[in-house]
């Protein structure tokens, strides 16, 4: 035991040790297939919320896993395979499924944003599926293609178009739109701002052709009971829900207009405390009843209870493509820039709100409902993978275990987008999406973090910080963890790498930037 923790301590730091920086090149096997791959002394979490395990060997043969065994057994793997990843004192646990994004290539107007940066920092975060619910449709299914062929370093990606009023309208219509963009290849719909008659022709249409539904429900004529008796797949966000458990609608002030995003997100952080508690248990059973999945998207509302702390972040210091930078500045044009004069009234009411909000997803989910993560990032001050990896940590703060975070994050995912057969569990005959994570993600989901994490040196040694500390010890702060190998379809790909190169992109931008723009670098 002593010897592993040793070890293990050890591969905490290497990643984010005081060299990381200075990393010059990629190790050989980054971005590289290999027939056979070999991940040895594994501790493993396996995606469905049971105790992790190990140490064990995991050998990966053309994108499956092959075999887990244990060590005894990997010296003969190890020497007939290709590549060889070292996980002594490291964890390993299935790819983290982003439920919820959008790819961009600009923020700012005017302003490029290379969507390779954004690929990275999601590979970076663990994520090796997403689910792309609205986007430019002929690019993302370009980008599908690529990347399920390897010739792109991204996730995997489902992509699942916007149904909207703006480009459809009469029932007919709608149902026409919905058999075209099926026989192009849509994964699915996202579904936003809608009256019933659309909504149960797109929901019957989407039934016949077997399509999966995600919405966004707003603030409209139908909330989450009409989507709910019509058999949507999953909600996103808060919306929706609360509304059905209103006695009636929203109290709205009479100057309310929802094109000012001030009136819109000031007035939703008040939606919660709104609803009735009785009526709020009911709509949650129905969802539970009708299997609809929720997908909360936590962190992307995070600004709005803590201003100073979004704005914050200490990854924006090297990570922050200025397109991203330039648009998070308060402005009435960009969706979700909405911070003129944020008050400590409007934060206060978005704290009730988040704690409302999340002892409904945690009802929700101790009676059977499939919650999932997604991060929705790219607005609000949240950006690219650190969004994903704060929506677990989120997750931990609604009530649920690291254990069930993961889950969450990983076989939830799955099970949400029909994979379960293949995806979100370290389990032979699945596809080899893995994480080699330095450290132990439910000691501390700060780890996921594609930054690192703080952890505790005790006499140069990183410890628990609980720790016993004697007189003449020497505590310090050093900055561990991260993932050190996201692999996604067998293929590894080396997290400091990822990072080194989202930061010379970042570089880049910032030079090349408009001397107009760069007064404002927070
Ligand atoms: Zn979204």
């Amino acid at each position: 035991m002593k010897i592993f923790a040793a070890a293990f301590a050890f591969a905490m730091l290497c990643t984010f040790g005081s060299t990381a920086a200075q990393q010059p090149q990629a190790p050989p096997i980054h971005a590289k297939a290999a027939r056979r791959l070999v991940i040895r002394n594994a501790i493993v979490i396996y995606g469905s919320g049971k105790p992790p395990y190990g140490p064990v060997d995991i050998v990966v043969q053309d994108g499956l896993i092959a075999s887990i065994s244990g060590s005894a057994d990997g010296n003969s793997a190890a020497a007939t395979s290709d590549t060889v990843i070292d996980a002594t004192g490291k964890y390993v646990m299935p790819g983290i499924v982003n439920a919820h994004m959008h790819w961009h290539e600009e923020r700012q107007a005017g302003m490029p944003q290379p969507v390779q940066y954004e690929r990275n920092l999601y590979l970076a975060a663990g994520v090796t599926t997403v689910r792309e619910v609205g986007g430019d449709f002929e690019k993302s299914k370009r980008w599908q293609a690529e990347s399920n062929a390897h010739t792109i370093v991204a996730p995997r990606i489902l992509v699942y178009p916007f149904v909207s009023k703006g480009r459809t309208g009469a029932p007919a219509e709608i149902r026409a739109w919905i058999r075209e963009i099926h026989q192009k290849g849509a994964d699915g719909l996202k579904i936003i701002g809608m009256d019933r008659d659309q909504l149960e022709a797109i929901m019957d249409e989407s039934h016949k052709l077997g399509l999966r539904t995600a919405t966004h429900i707003a603030v409209e004529e139908t909330t989450a009971k009409d989507y709910i008796e019509l058999g949507v797949n999953s909600i996103e966000h808060f919306y929706g829900v609360a509304d059905a458990a209103l006695a009636g609608i929203q109290a709205f002030p009479s100057d309310m207009n929802y094109s000012n995003e001030i009136h819109r997100f000031g007035r939703a952080g008040e939606l919660y405390a709104q609803a009735d508690p009785a009526k709020l248990h009911k709509v949650i059973d129905r969802m539970v009843e009708h299997h609809v999945a929720w997908d909360p998207t936590f962190s992307i509302y995070e600004a709005s209870r803590d201003l100073v702390r979004a704005q914050n972040q200490p990854w924006f210091r090297d990570y922050l493509h200025p397109s991203m930078e330039e648009y998070f500045k308060g402005s009435t044009e960009n969706h979700g820039s909405y911070f003129f004069g944020w008050t400590s009234t409007q934060e206060a009411r978005w704290k009730q709100q988040y704690r409302i909000w999340m002892d409904a997803v945690r009802e929700f989910a101790t009676k059977g409902g499939l919650v999932t993560t997604g991060d929705d990032a790219g607005y609000i001050y949240s950006m690219y993978g650190f969004g994903i990896s704060r929506e677990l940590e989120l997750h931990e703060e609604a009530g649920f275990q690291p254990l069930e975070v993961v889950e969450h994050a990983t076989w939830n995912g799955a099970r949400l987008l029909g994979m379960e057969d293949r995806l979100g569990k370290v389990r032979e005959g699945f596809i080899a999406d893995l994480l080699v994570v330095n450290g132990n993600p439910l000691e501390n989901l700060k780890l996921l973090n594609p930054y690192g994490a703080d952890v505790m040196l005790l006499n140069g040694r990183p410890a628990s910080n609980y720790s016993p500390i004697a007189r003449g010890d020497k505590a310090q702060n050093a900055r561990g963890g991260g993932i050190e190998w996201t692999i996604k379809d067998g293929i590894p790909y080396h997290v400091p790498t990822l990072m080194r190169e989202v930061k010379e992109m970042v570089a880049r931008a910032r030079a090349e930037r408009p001397r107009s723009t760069a007064a404002g670098l927070r």
